[in-house]
């Protein structure tokens, strides 16, 4: 039988003043902001969503930014890296990019076969790396201020931290349509397709302390089913085993079901349909606040109640 869930859809997090995100991630890493909206459990704070130039799954980062939001700390029963793909030979490009603009990084480390990976933290603390690969069949984002050959690929993977493998493990490859693909030491890779963009990787780190939610860490993580069928047989089967999935609910760019995995993570898993594009022109993603339509009629409140924000296309080259 195919797959429920094909991999990662996207993953997102907490952070503080909407702008300084907005340029970390657009103007610094290159991303597209593909949508600029509210959160829809609380529409006084933006989301946005940033990704390739579709947004497509496996490439989308999105935010809750809380302007003055307290800290988290990263640490157990919490993702705290997200791993961004980048050809091998862009190395020194981005070592010379994050340098420029006072990002401070570790150096190159290798983790697997022929993967040096650099780690970094985002203005809020939130923990990101770049991995230089040749395995990422998927072009360079031409959109943006970086060539398309040294252009981030989308994800590569994610790094959850557990008191032990064993159970996420478990529900990852039972009921989640994964499979262990490597292990090193503590790290234990999973995939539901093994390819860039899809790799969650479960460290033991029984020692670490408890992460806390907050600035600079991630609320949740969603995985990607093709259409809103596979979502309830997924559904289903979370049900079955046990697990306390919410109801379906739309948001607007993909339908969702959330639930807590035994580690602590909060897993969502979203339809890859119907996309970024259905409000807005795909020429023009994340230019205007994009509002779903029982929040259009407080248009006017919502606009007041956040800030501004402006793309920056000519700051960042
Ligand atoms: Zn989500």
């Amino acid at each position: 039988m195919d797959n429920l869930i094909t991999g990662i859809h996207h993953v997102t997090a907490l952070a503080g003043a909407p702008q300084e995100n907005l340029d970390f991630y657009t103007g610094i890493l290159g991303l597209r902001m593909v949508k600029k909206t509210v959160n829809f459990d609380a529409p006084d704070v933006y989301h946005f969503y940033y990704g390739d130039e579709q947004g497509n799954p496996g490439s989308i980062m999105t935010f809750f930014p809380y302007e003055g939001i307290q800290k988290g700390r990263h640490g157990k029963g919490m993702l705290n890296i997200t791993t961004f793909s980048v050809p091998s030979n862009s190395l020194l490009f981005w070592e010379e990019r994050l340098k420029n603009y006072n990002v401070n990084y570790k150096p190159a480390q290798d983790r697997f076969d022929n993967e040096a990976v650099i780690y970094f933290e985002d203005p809020d603390g939130l923990g990101l790396e770049l991995v230089f690969n040749d395995k990422d069949e998927r072009p360079g984002f031409t959109y943006g201020p970086i060539p398309a050959q040294h252009a981030i690929r989308g994800f590569y993977s994610v790094e959850i931290w557990q008191e032990g493998y064993e159970r996420t493990a478990g529900l990852l490859t039972e009921i989640m349509d994964h499979r262990l693909i490597a292990e090193k030491g503590n790290r234990f890779r999973f995939a539901a397709t093994d390819a860039p963009g899809n790799y969650v990787d479960i460290l033991c780190t029984p020692d670490a302390l408890r992460g806390l939610g907050g600035g600079g860490t991630v609320h949740h993580i969603a995985f990607s089913v093709p259409n809103k069928d596979k979502q309830l047989f997924a559904r289903e089967k979370l049900s079955r085993a046990g697990y306390n999935p919410t109801p379906v609910l739309d948001r607007q760019y993909f339908e969702s079901i959330y639930f807590r995995e035994p580690g602590g993570v909060l897993f969502e898993i979203a339809t890859a349909e119907p996309g970024f594009a259905i409000d807005e022109d795909p020429e023009h993603l994340g230019e205007a606040l994009k509002l779903p339509p029982q929040y259009e009629s407080k248009r006017d409140l919502i606009e007041k109640a956040v800030k501004p924000v402006q793309l920056n296309p000519t700051k960042f080259k």
